[in-house]
């Protein structure tokens, strides 16, 4: 790991990503934010954050899209630390090391996850044994998928999205998911979202009662119908490849396919894994995405993996 680690002491945190099964988008606020009604679902795709003593602050992170995530203090994992440390009043760097398997500006929540990997394994690094409350309130001053990072499993959540409320339902839900090479920004994604909006009256949100029957009967079927997303719209005006994309996976059978987020991954329900299988060879050998994951959830948030002494403790 990093040369300035001075400590034999690491932590690491997994955290994984999440699809947004249903995300109502209000109109905008003259704070500059919308009124979210969203429900979010933890998946089991992740990054593994591991902090450890160091003489100096710093992060590297492993991914093949490295070159798009910032290794200085804008690095969200880095910021959730500091933040941490100084609210804790600690004042001994960390070294930050991102394993990450979560799409980078991909919808998944990628920087959001990793924020809230680093409050999980800085609070285990120096034992302070803060609350998970504790911890989602710090880490709604980051972002507002923050909170849902540390949660994970299935929850609603409003405000901004940071307001939670977990949701009853049962079942395991089968997901393959196609990213795209090129990202979409989430603030872009808002604007042209507005802008297609801007000639009609945008009611408030509110969850809709067919995804919470569906997530309550465990029925893909069901859940695949209802999957909607306000901002999907938008990431197609500005990605009107992703068309394709949602057209040749439901051509092939899912039970439903949405935008992830702000896109541009794009997230398809199917029945069982093994029409994952197939459907991710379909969607790689029609040439519509370059790359193909597969993933379960719902899932648990942001756990520490490996303690102090290399012991697995989950
Ligand atoms: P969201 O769905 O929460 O809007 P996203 O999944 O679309 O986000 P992220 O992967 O979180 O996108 O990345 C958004 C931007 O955040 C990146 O372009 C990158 O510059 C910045 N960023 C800062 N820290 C991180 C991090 N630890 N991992 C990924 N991106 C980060």
């Amino acid at each position: 790991m990093s040369s300035a680690a001075t400590s034999a002491i690491c932590i690491t945190a997994r955290v994984p990503a999440k699809v947004n099964l249903e995300l109502m988008v209000g109109p905008l606020r003259a704070d500059g934010f919308h009124h979210l009604a969203t429900v979010f679902q933890g998946v089991g795709l992740y990054d593994d954050v591991s902090v450890e003593q160091a003489d100096d602050w710093g992060v590297t992170v492993f991914s093949p899209q490295a070159d798009q995530v910032p290794s200085d203090d804008t690095n969200l994992a880095m910021r959730a630390a500091r933040l941490l440390a100084s609210e804790a009043g600690i004042d001994i760097p960390v070294h930050i090391t991102i394993d990450k398997d979560i799409p980078v500006a991909g919808g998944m929540a990628g920087g959001s996850a990793d924020a809230a990997a680093a409050l999980v394994a800085c609070d285990a690094l120096w034992g302070l044994g803060y609350s998970k409350a504790a911890l989602e309130d710090l880490g709604a001053e980051l972002g507002s998928d923050v909170p849902f990072a540390l949660t994970g499993g299935t929850a609603m959540g409003s405000g901004r999205g940071d307001r939670l409320a977990p949701v009853l339902g049962r079942g395991h839900y089968h997901w393959v998911f196609a990213l795209s090479d090129v990202g979409l920004s989430t603030p872009e994604v808002y604007a042209e979202c507005d802008r297609l909006r801007s000639e009609r009256r945008v009611p408030e949100p509110a969850p809709s009662a067919s995804m919470m029957t569906a997530l309550r009967s465990g029925d893909a079927a069901a859940l695949g119908r209802a999957l909607s997303n306000d901002l999907q719209p938008a990431a197609l005006s500005l990605q009107p490849r992703l068309e394709e994309v949602l057209r040749t996976g439901m051509e092939y059978g899912a039970l439903g396919g949405i935008v992830s987020g702000s896109g541009p991954t794009v997230a398809f329900l199917v029945s069982d894994t093994e029409h994952g299988l197939d459907l991710a060879v379909a969607l790689t050998a029609s040439g519509v995405a370059p790359v193909v994951k597969r993933a379960v959830g719902p899932v648990a948030g942001a756990h520490v993996l490996i303690g102090p002494a290399g012991r697995r403790s989950s």
